[in-house]
């Protein structure tokens, strides 16, 4: 169990320090919860990125990809009912000013115990009152009533001040996949069942966003959408349970840090819901969602466009609006999951630790640094890096002791160190150091890319 070791403080301070992850602005004195990717973060995101896109894109039958604009025609979140009702219930502290959202204050309070999801607002506000539950921030009881607040960040389009159209920066990337449903039907001829899936920035105006990059108010989704038919939909539900659990347990997430939760309530549209959560350094919280969401999205989209949204079966001629089973995980909530999980402080024989990321070798920055033992030893060392380079992200270095260098990338999660030394110079060998065993074979430099590359498959 690696994540017991972690806290979220500590990863805070590792993704700063080592260029993973910083805090947005920061030469202004920063802009809350928002965080900007360094040079290892980056690659790391990016690779997390490949990975899911490989396995629901690539791999998956019949699954297709688009990447919709972030700014849509507003009819389109009418239609979704984000405009009506993308809302969390808040209330004000009238003594410090603060806001919050009532479903956490009562999470909180309960430890988990008691579910807000079952509750009406007015259920929230007697629960709050009759426990007395304080401010966090201040310590006092006295709130305003519930308000209901849309997340939605608007803005405007229109080129003079008279002729301006409110329009909204979007809150997921679903509508994308929706709102394209006919167009990539009618391209890739597809039949249903089929997929769209879309890798995309999403933006909330959270009330409470926070703890570093789990809740932030701009992020990105990585999100497929399976049109099925009435029918089938339950098995395919069940199927991409499935599908999603055993995507983050072979990008090495043990089992044992992951569950299933069923929704308590479930959306007036949905016929089934489920997330699967983490064990973050916060405590078991979601990482992404399934949810069989039934003819609901295409029926509106065809409700509010006028433009008919059936599928026509090639065969039966029979005419329907498919069902949607949704399945949704943020990039940088699975980065941050992905940080957690890696993370091990490991006590080394001679009694010294090490900070040591086991991210899976495809979604490491770097695959391999080149490391030569001494400084005269460059030009051998920056020939092999070339070769290596030009296949692989890596990384060189030649500055400190050797052990210092492994320790540095260690940090990063690099998997594979190559030392050249004077042995490289008459028989071409290179060490090659793994990661997790720090163990180091002698190998052909003719053999390096054919070794690293089956080593950093996914
Ligand atoms: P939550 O209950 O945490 O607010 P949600 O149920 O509203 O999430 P969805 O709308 O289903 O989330 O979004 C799908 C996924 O997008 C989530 O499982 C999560 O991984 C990610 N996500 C949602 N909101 C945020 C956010 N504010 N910051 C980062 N990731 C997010």
């Amino acid at each position: 169990m690696k994540t017991n070791q972690v806290t979220m403080e500590k990863l805070v301070n590792l993704c700063k320090s080592r260029g993973i992850i910083f805090p947005g602005s920061e030469i202004y004195g920063g802009m809350g919860n928002t965080w900007d990717y360094g040079p290892i973060g980056v690659e790391v995101k990016n690779n997390i990125k490949r990975a899911w896109w490989k396995r629901f894109v690539q791999q998956s039958d019949n699954s297709f990809g688009v990447d919709a604009a972030i700014l849509m025609n507003s009819r389109v979140w009418d239609a979704s009912g984000h405009t009506a009702s993308f809302t969390d219930p808040k209330m004000d502290c009238k003594e410090c000013k603060s806001r919050h959202r009532a479903d956490n204050l009562i999470e909180n309070y309960s430890k988990g115990a008691v579910n807000p999801d079952t509750m009406s607002n007015e259920e929230m506000e007697s629960y709050i009152k009759e426990h007395k539950i304080n401010c966090p921030i201040c310590g006092k009881h006295n709130w305003t009533p519930i308000r209901l607040f849309n997340m939605m960040f608007e803005t405007s389009r229109g080129v003079t001040e008279e002729n301006q159209n409110k329009i909204y920066l979007r809150p997921e990337t679903a509508q994308g996949e929706f709102v394209n449903f006919l167009n990539v039907q009618r391209t890739t001829r597809a039949k249903v069942p089929f997929g769209i899936a879309q890798i995309g920035k999403a933006f909330r105006n959270e009330i409470t966003p926070g703890n570093f990059i789990f809740r932030t108010i701009e992020f990105e989704q990585m999100e497929h959408q399976w049109f099925c038919k009435e029918g089938t939909d339950t098995a395919f539900y069940e199927d991409f349970k499935k599908k999603a659990w055993d995507f983050l347990v072979d990008l090495g997430f043990n089992p044992e840090h992951l569950r299933y939760k069923d929704h308590d309530k479930l959306a007036h549209y949905a016929k089934n819901a489920c997330d699967i959560q983490y064990l973050f350094p916060i405590g078991w919280s979601e990482l992404n969602g399934i949810h069989n969401r039934t003819d609901y999205d295409l029926s509106r989209h065809q409700e509010y466009s006028g433009k008919n949204m059936q599928y026509v079966d090639p065969i039966t001629n029979e005419k329907y609006v498919p069902y949607v089973i949704e399945y949704s995980i943020g990039a940088d909530r699975l980065m941050l999951a992905v940080l957690s999980e890696a993370y091990e402080e490991e006590t080394l024989e001679n009694g010294e630790t090490r900070v040591v990321m086991h991210f899976h070798p495809s979604i490491a920055a770097y695959k391999v640094a080149v490391l030569p033992l001494q400084k005269n030893l460059g030009e051998k060392a920056k020939e092999i890096y070339k070769k290596l380079s030009s296949e692989f992200m890596c990384t060189y270095d030649e500055a400190g002791s050797i052990g210092k260098r492994y320790r540095r990338q260690d940090e990063i999660g690099t998997p594979m160190c190559v030392t050249i030394d004077f042995d490289t110079l008459e028989n071409n060998t290179v060490t090659i150091r793994d990661r997790d065993t720090m163990e180091q074979i002698r190998l052909s430099v003719d053999e390096l890319v054919d070794y690293v590359a089956k080593k950093i498959r996914f």
